[in-house]
């Protein structure tokens, strides 16, 4: 039955963009908002949870800023099997949301 649920998988909507992930931060220091696309296809390194028996995807990027300061902003994301996001941490920002991203 493997097959019939990979079909429904393609009809979901996360199939619009299934390889890829925005994330969109702002720097704790002058407060630039960024955002960078992290490509489950590319991006990730295998990663065995606690239990060994699943594997995990983990994913760290840093982010420097272009406008005003040039702190950098470590991300670190984990993804389950089905590369859906389950844990993310920031230091040097704040994940914000891609509306508060968009407004000005
Ligand atoms: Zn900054």
């Amino acid at each position: 039955m493997n097959i019939l649920r990979n079909l429904k998988a393609l009809f979901t909507p996360a199939a619009i963009d299934r390889s890829g992930y925005w994330v969109y931060i702002r720097c704790d220091d002058c407060g630039e908002k960024l955002r960078t696309r992290i490509d489950l296809d590319f991006d990730l390194s295998d990663q065995y949870n606690d239990t060994e028996d699943e594997i995990n995807y983990f994913c760290r990027k840093t982010l420097i800023g272009s406008e005003r300061c040039f702190s950098p902003i470590e991300v670190k994301l984990t993804f389950d099997e089905q590369r859906r996001l389950i844990d993310k941490k920031i230091q040097g920002g704040q994940f914000i949301s891609e509306e508060e991203y968009q407004a000005e």
